[in-house]
């Protein structure tokens, strides 16, 4: 941190991105950061790999970000001509699709700022922690070491947002540390109301027929009651005038399920198969994922793809995971 600190002692011109299909952690993470670095004189843009779900579009900031896949050459450019770039959220430059070798070709000193497990190395430095419960953690003791002064309402609403949506409100394996940073954006003034109604309160009537559609429709059982998964076609999509982010939060339905160990939201998007994986106790979904699906994660939440026919995608999770049945049975 102190290298980084030296580093950006002088003015920039930085980038920061994050991993595709934004959500709230890479978007409050990488906004917060943004916030932050332009009070202190550099110039910052936020470049993502693809859009993010309307529920984060009211951060400070937001209207700022530029999107890869409509704004190509513009985004080139920006990253061409920046001296600093900052990877937030992620591990591989997989995972920001063809971005990935615009920055692995960039002579810019990157910065790895990430909690995922087994990071690839791409970078010049890296603030990585595994047990920590969301990147914004890990930005905002990045942020406090830098200049705690700085840290107003509007970085501190972003740094929870990536706090609250990546620990589920809170309920996974968070720390003691967590509260207390928490406690302190806090006294910053953040609007805890404001951002949780904006987050959780301000679904579409789309999306939650969609969710309704899913759960009484598609919700299927496997592996002797121990998984549940979920598989929604394009066209069930299109059918419910799919957004970004309206499956959000679904696959945890299919997790709370008494007896489910392993759940699955399977989604057919255009260009490939999108697995969802979660996970309660000792089964890794992180391995799983990593094994069969070209993905990875966390051991409780991961993701994967496949490009491959749907009907596929789901015979080859039926598959794999019925090889664990001994494993999934606690
Ligand atoms: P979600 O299911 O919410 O999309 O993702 C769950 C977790 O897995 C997140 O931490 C996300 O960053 C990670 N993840 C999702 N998809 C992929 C993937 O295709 N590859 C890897 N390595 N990680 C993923
Ligand atoms: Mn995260």
């Amino acid at each position: 941190m102190q290298k980084l600190k030296d580093l950006l002692g002088t003015n920039h011109k930085i980038v920061i991105t994050t991993h595709v299909n934004p959500d709230g952690d890479a978007i409050g993470s990488s906004l917060a950061l943004y916030n932050f670095l332009i009070k202190m004189g550099h110039h910052v843009n936020v470049i993502v790999p693809n859009d993010f779900p309307d529920f984060l579009k009211w951060i400070h900031n937001s209207d700022k970000v530029i999107n890869y896949s409509n704004s190509r050459e513009e985004s080139e450019n920006i990253i061409k001509n920046s001296s600093v770039i900052f990877c937030l959220d992620f591990n591989n430059l997989s995972r920001i699709n063809e971005m990935g070798e615009y920055i692995s070709g960039s002579d810019a000193k990157k910065v790895l700022i990430d909690h995922h497990l087994e990071p690839v190395n791409f970078y010049d430095f890296k603030i990585h922690d595994t047990s920590a419960s969301a990147t914004a953690e890990l930005v905002y003791e990045f942020l406090n070491y830098l200049d705690a002064e700085l840290i107003d309402k509007n970085i501190s609403e972003a740094l929870y947002t990536g706090i609250l949506t990546d620990t589920g409100s809170f309920k996974f394996s968070t720390t003691s540390k967590v509260h207390r940073i928490v406690g302190d954006l806090l006294e910053r003034g953040i609007d805890i109301n404001h951002i949780n109604k904006a987050i959780y309160d301000s679904n579409s009537y789309d999306k939650i027929k969609l969710m309704g559609y899913a759960l009484s429709e598609k919700l299927k059982l496997a592996v002797g009651g121990n998984v549940a998964y979920i598989v929604l076609s394009r066209q069930d999509l299109l059918d419910h005038n799919f957004k970004k982010g309206d499956t959000e939060g679904l696959v945890n339905y299919a997790l709370s399920i008494e007896n489910v160990n392993v759940a699955l939201l399977i989604i057919e998007t255009k260009e490939r198969i999108k697995f969802s994986f979660r996970s309660s106790g000792s089964f890794s979904v992180n391995e799983f994922a990593r094994k069969y699906f070209n993905g990875g994660g966390h051991k409780n939440a991961a993701g994967g793809s496949l490009e491959d026919k749907l009907s596929v995608a789901l015979d080859k999770f039926l598959e794999s995971i019925s090889k664990y049945s001994k494993d999934l049975n606690y």
